[in-house]
């Protein structure tokens, strides 16, 4: 019988999870099913624990859950302990394995498939939410100049800062006048209500990259604006989405997949 994994969300049905890793599994041929799973908003504990109890090997955990998914863990990653939410379940017997591999998934897709480098570089996040909190770390390990976190409520913003003891300096959008980066990295859920945040011209340096953690057939508003005040590359975050699914069929399979031809496959059905 094949190895039961599956995504846990609510919503659910938009997911793309099940498309990716039934690739993966082909691709590597593993014997695995992975299916989407609707959870009741307050049952979701008790949703892990019926798949489990069914031979479920591990989870995918989406939204409202990567909080809660954190809290269940019996053991969790230092990634997931620094985002205080996990997107990655691993059953080990009765002990629960928590990861959160979007900020890596971030950086892989920076990194290996725009070929981009962190090291050095002055990096602008942009929203102080459950995905900019995830990819703090991952960016920080690579060094970056500097990271500046930008969110409306600076006070959220000043406080996830200070989780990272002074490695990156938080500000409001205003405070932006007359600096520019390489990477502006939007990780606010603007782009869902078709909404630009309120960033001031000039923040793309020369060269810079912006990168929008939504993905979509066309241009966000804020790649629009990137577009219009001359950012040399655009990128959306389909590819976050593949590379931060390998993290978790690494997790689980022990097997890396290749990402590109399943980048390349979800962006031409999204094309139809
Ligand atoms: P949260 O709800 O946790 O955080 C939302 C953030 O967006 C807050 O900082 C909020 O600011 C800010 N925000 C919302 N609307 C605006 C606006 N109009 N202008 C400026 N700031 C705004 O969301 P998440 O962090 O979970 O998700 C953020 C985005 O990342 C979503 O688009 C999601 O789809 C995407 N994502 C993509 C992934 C991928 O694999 N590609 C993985 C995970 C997330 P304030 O605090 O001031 O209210």
């Amino acid at each position: 019988m094949p190895d039961q994994y599956a995504v846990i969300g609510n919503p659910i049905g938009h997911s793309m999870s099940p498309r990716i890793h039934t690739a993966f599994a082909h691709q590597t041929g593993q014997n695995m099913n992975y299916e989407a799973l609707l959870a009741p908003v307050n049952a979701f504990a008790a949703g892990v624990d019926a798949f489990h109890r069914r031979g479920g090997r591990g989870l995918n955990v989406t939204l409202p859950f990567k909080g809660e998914a954190f809290r269940i863990a019996t053991r969790c990653s230092k990634r997931a302990v620094e985002a205080q939410a996990v997107n990655t379940l691993r059953f080990d017997g009765d002990a629960i394995y928590g990861e959160n591999t979007d900020g890596i998934g971030l950086v892989n897709d920076l990194m290996l498939n725009l070929g981009r480098t962190i090291t050095g570089q002055s990096v602008l996040l942009l929203g102080a939410g459950g995905a900019a909190r995830g990819a703090i770390g991952p960016l920080l390990d690579q060094k970056p100049r500097q990271l500046v976190l930008a969110n409306r409520s600076l006070e959220k913003a000043r406080s996830l800062a200070q989780s990272f003891r002074g490695a990156i300096d938080a500000c409001n959008y205003a405070a932006l006048a007359g600096r520019c980066f390489d990477l502006v990295i939007n990780a606010t859920s603007a782009s869902l209500s078709d909404e630009l945040p309120p960033l001031p011209s000039g923040v793309f340096a020369t060269g810079a990259l912006a990168y929008d953690m939504m993905y979509g057939k066309s241009d966000t508003p804020f790649l629009a604006f990137a577009r219009s005040e001359g950012a040399a590359v655009l990128a959306d975050g389909l590819g976050m989405l593949v590379e931060q699914a390998a993290e978790s069929f690494f997790i689980w399979r022990g097997l890396r997949p290749d990402t590109a031809p399943v980048v390349k496959l979800l962006r031409q059905t999204a094309d139809d």
